[in-house]
């Protein structure tokens, strides 16, 4: 069934009888040609760009829970391209370019709105390294706008310029940054793969690997074994419980970050803002909650909940730059799992096993990457080669010293 705005009205019209099921729940066949651990955004995105760029027939997301259930369903839903080296900035360009026609392509409502992001600046250093990293971006084809504090003051009136500790000088623009419903986008994905054959199964975890001569044919799952030619692995935060099956050892920590929404508000926050002296972000949503979040809690977990010393340093931030959010009321908060790589980069590579693809180590900004996550997965599990945005992202990045360290702070996932 294709979704437009006839069929709406058209259903409207005869008592909504006509919609069917978005994706079917099929039982899981005895072999695959391709299996994706993790139905989340990256494993849907894989399996639909699989299915539909490289005319793979015979394709299974296998899922513990219920697609939408991890992280992509949990996270501030803020994308953008904002970035500074070259092992990532045309991977996210991509990835930001794929957003741009994501819901004609695959025919769903994402709510995809480029309402813009805009990076505070407090200090002439820190103005002069947005500068460069601007250039960076205007020189792999994003966009990048720098502004002064006028300009800022223009569009942003309520941030807290002078008084605040670390008065604002201005800030670094991406217009076409901005927010997408994070939900939509896993089950927008989760249709255009089924419609195009892949079976989505959801209740089966992956518990092992079958490996003989360093080959990989299947997964046991908790639904018995299920063969494959090729297994990717995209679970996210839960990758170095799932890796350690088939006995690899990531450069990956598991780590919380924790969200926030506050109860609807009128219109407020034109876009997405970012703190530059701490570790705040903040945009509203559709419905007028202020979402807004901060940094890890810093500790080693796969629990999906906080601790209350983050909650503090976030409404820290935002009292910084916009104390009139004292004065809204937290409805709901909750965390996700992030899976936190050594240089803060991520990984899509083979492993050193036979047909057994690894793609992980996203930290805590892999949902804007979700599209160009899915596209190079893809494009590595049907070609074997890498593609040519993600060839930064290997393995052995580590061994031979080309880390991709975004901020500059070594080799401390907690910091990234
Ligand atoms: C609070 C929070 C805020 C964030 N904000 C942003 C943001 O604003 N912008 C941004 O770009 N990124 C953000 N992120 C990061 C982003 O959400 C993640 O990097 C990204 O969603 C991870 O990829 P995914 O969607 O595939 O993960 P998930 O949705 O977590 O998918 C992994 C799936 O694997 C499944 N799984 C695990 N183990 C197994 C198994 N053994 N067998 C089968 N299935 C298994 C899980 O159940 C899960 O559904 C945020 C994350 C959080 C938690």
């Amino acid at each position: 069934m294709r979704y437009s705005g006839f069929r709406v009205i058209k259903e409207a019209l005869t008592g909504h009888k006509g919609w069917t099921p978005a994706w079917r729940s099929p039982e899981p066949k005895a072999h695959y040609d391709i299996i994706i651990i993790g139905g989340g955004g990256h494993g849907l995105a894989t399996a639909y760009y699989l299915a539909k760029q490289f005319k793979e027939k015979s394709v299974a997301v296998l899922e513990k829970g219920w697609i939408g259930g991890g992280n992509v369903g949990r996270n501030t839903t803020i994308i953008r391209s904002n970035y500074l080296l070259d092992g990532n900035e045309p991977f996210y360009e991509l990835s930001l370019k794929l957003w741009e026609g994501l819901e004609q392509d695959f025919n769903y409502n994402a709510m995809v709105s480029q309402r813009g992001i805009i990076n505070l600046f407090h200090s002439d250093a820190q103005r002069d390294a947005y500068v460069r990293r601007g250039n960076a971006m205007l020189l792999n084809g994003a966009d990048a706008d720098l502004l002064d504090a006028d300009q800022l003051r223009a569009e942003c009136p309520f941030l807290n310029f002078d008084d605040a500790r670390f008065p604002i000088k201005g800030g670094l623009a991406q217009r076409r940054g901005g927010t997408v419903r994070h939900d939509a986008v896993a089950w927008g994905y989760a249709r255009g793969a089924d419609s195009r054959g892949v079976d989505i199964i959801q209740n089966c975890e992956v518990t092992g690997f079958r490996i003989e001569n360093g080959v990989c044919s299947g997964v046991e799952t908790s639904r018995g074994f299920i063969g494959a030619e090729k297994v990717g692995c995209a679970v996210a935060g839960s990758s170095g419980r799932v890796m350690a099956n088939a006995g690899m050892r990531l450069p990956i920590e598991s780590h919380v970050l924790q969200a926030f929404v506050s109860e609807g508000l009128k219109p407020v926050i034109p876009g997405v803002v970012t703190f530059g002296m701490g570790h705040f972000y903040i945009s509203q949503s559709d419905k007028g909650g202020l979402v807004f979040g901060g940094d890890i809690d810093g500790y080693n977990t796969y629990a999906q909940r906080g601790n209350l010393p983050t909650v503090e340093d976030v409404c820290e931030g935002g009292m910084a730059i916009m104390p009139m959010i004292g004065r809204a009321r937290i409805l709901r908060m909750w965390g996700g799992v992030m899976d936190m790589s050594m240089d803060g980069s991520p990984i899509i590579d083979k492993t050193h096993i036979d047909g057994l693809f690894f793609n992980g180590g996203w930290c805590y900004g892999g949902f804007k990457a979700t599209p160009a996550s899915g596209w190079c997965f893809a494009h590595l599990l049907a070609t074997g080669q890498p593609h040519e945005t993600a060839t930064a992202y290997r393995f052995d990045r580590f061994q031979r010293g080309y880390m991709i360290d975004e901020k500059g702070v070594g080799a401390q996932p907690n910091l990234h």
